[in-house]
């Protein structure tokens, strides 16, 4: 038995980039705020210079990346970042490289092809019962391998035009439709009145059994999970929220208080994460990731192969990694720390679950399956016993 190294949920606000400027207003009220948050994101060449020491692959990334997706960090996710470090694992998910302007011919701009499976802009209608609902196109900061970088953050030629009445009537008028996800962008960036609004409207339609919010803000913008946010969504149950955390360091303590706000209020919480190389491909980052997301009430739901968008190939891994990672936490953790590893189906086939082989030989009238540690199961494959002559 290994001892198990100790979790800590580290406060990181604020940290040094609020204290090494001095013209900034750093008061805790200020850090406190999420308008001061916003208003204070990081989007410059010049202001990530200040703080970082910056590789050339990194210089060049934010010079030439500018029309594709937007650059914007939070100070409380930025004060993540170790600033000596090009590999710091916030870093390769925040700052531009210069791989991003590299594209390969199986990349795709919509690699999900969410457009073609639109019946009303803003409105992704893929599986029979649920759809995807696209309600704003910008994030508290942007995540560079983003899945939707195509309409995200309003840089680049393709807007987010969501049709609201059509896609309110569309709903109204499906009744097959009973489960509504709402991302974009990040729905948490409305005001409570304007999201609450949205709410309103989607629970007074019958047939929709409940509503989750697809958000990276608690990890972003912890400062915006406000007391008053949790009232409002509570009105609204059943409502699910699906977090968005890659590596252990975002897990701070100003994070965990934001989550537990949620989780008091009765939210059920899943993490869907993107398997990222660089940042989170090994068992030991992923392992504490689960068990620190599990601490915050937080069930991890997805683990995604990264998408096949434009100019992510310096952060995708291979899918043996993947498939190593799963084997590597089945049995070796609690079964509610594992996420389902999936690939979304280039092109719109939706989420297809990926998952190590553990059937060693499926014959006539027998299984023979591996555990964890590799032994050997025998299961005899009976017809049920009600149906005698088949046995
Ligand atoms: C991910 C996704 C959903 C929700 O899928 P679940 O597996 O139910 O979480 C629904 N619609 C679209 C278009 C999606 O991409």
């Amino acid at each position: 038995m290994s001892d198990i190294p100790p979790i800590t949920f580290q406060s990181h606000a604020p940290g040094y980039w609020s204290n090494e400027d001095p013209t900034r207003e750093n008061s805790s009220e200020n850090w406190n705020s999420h308008t001061w948050q916003l208003k204070n994101r990081i989007t410059s060449l010049a202001a990530l210079e200040k703080y970082l020491n910056l590789s050339e692959e990194e210089r060049a990334g934010v010079l030439l990346s500018g029309n594709k997706l937007a650059m914007a960090i939070t100070p409380h996710f930025f004060n993540l970042i170790d600033k000596d470090d090009p590999g710091c694992p916030i870093r390769r998910q925040m700052i531009p490289r210069i791989e991003e302007t590299l594209t390969d011919p199986s990349e795709m701009s919509d690699p999900c092809g969410e457009d073609s499976h639109m019946p009303v802009p803003g409105l992704v209608h893929r599986y029979p019962d649920r759809v995807l609902f696209l309600v704003t196109d910008r994030c508290a900061a942007y995540c560079r391998y983003c899945t939707r970088s195509r309409v995200v953050s309003g840089v680049s030629d393709q807007k987010l035009e969501t049709q609201w009445e059509a896609a309110f009537e569309y709903l109204e008028n499906t009744p097959a439709i009973r489960d509504v996800l709402l991302s974009g962008g990040d729905p948490l960036l409305f005001s409570d009145a304007r999201l609450e609004k949205l709410l309103k409207r989607l629970h007074a339609i019958p047939h929709i059994q409940y509503v989750r919010i697809g958000t990276r803000i608690p990890i972003f913008l912890p400062q915006r999970i406000t007391p008053e946010l949790c009232e409002m969504l509570k009105k609204y149950h059943p409502l699910f929220i699906s977090i968005h955390a890659n590596h252990p360091r975002e897990l701070t303590s100003e994070v965990k208080d934001a989550l537990g706000r949620l989780a008091d209020a009765g939210i059920p919480m899943g993490n869907q994460s993107v398997l990222l190389n660089g940042v989170n491909d090994s068992v030991e980052v992923q392992k504490e990731l689960l068990h620190k997301l599990l601490m915050c009430r937080v069930r991890p739901y997805y683990l995604y192969q990264c998408d096949l968008i434009e100019g992510s190939a310096h952060l995708r891994t291979s899918i043996d990694k993947g498939i190593s990672i799963i084997e590597g936490l089945r049995g070796h953790t609690s079964g509610y720390a594992i996420p389902q590893y999936v690939i979304d189906g280039p092109g719109g086939g939706g989420k297809i679950p990926i998952n190590p082989d553990y059937v060693v030989k499926h014959e006539d009238g027998a299984i023979t399956l591996r555990n964890y540690e590799g032994k050997q199961f025998y299961y005899p494959d009976q017809s049920p016993v009600s149906n005698p002559t088949k046995r």
